[in-house]
């Protein structure tokens, strides 16, 4: 199956414009989401628990047949109060944290703004 693995915020407010940006992009791909209040901040700090709990979510994704993972942070986000600046850091970082953890597999950051404007973020 041609899977992305999508690491999100639960904000409701960015679900479908995200979903429908990896969908245009990937054509005949499903998006496997997994969500937790400011996952920007997940993997971008040393919140252990979270992230073991996280991984093992991205585990069954991955046995599914996903090769890459999508990390978000977007404006506004209640579970992460951040300016938009320090959020597209910590999506950054958590590209990094990823890519460190999941060798061989890619791993892109995503930034989202009220508008539904997004970004990538390597
Ligand atoms: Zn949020």
């Amino acid at each position: 199956m041609k899977i992305i693995t999508l690491l999100s915020c639960i904000d409701g407010r960015f679900q479908v414009p995200l979903t429908e940006y990896l969908l245009n992009k990937y054509n005949g791909y499903i998006v496997d989401k997994i969500t937790f209040p400011g996952m920007d901040k997940i993997f971008s700090h040393d919140f252990k628990n979270e992230q073991a709990f996280i991984k093992g979510s991205i585990d069954i994704s991955f046995s599914r047949g996903s090769k890459s993972i999508y990390i978000m942070g977007h404006s506004d986000c209640t579970g992460n109060i951040l300016s938009d600046e320090l959020h597209i850091i910590e999506v950054k970082n958590s590209v990094k944290a990823l890519k460190k953890e999941y060798k061989g597999i890619k791993v892109i950051g995503l930034f989202i703004d009220l508008d539904y404007n997004v970004i990538e973020i390597e």
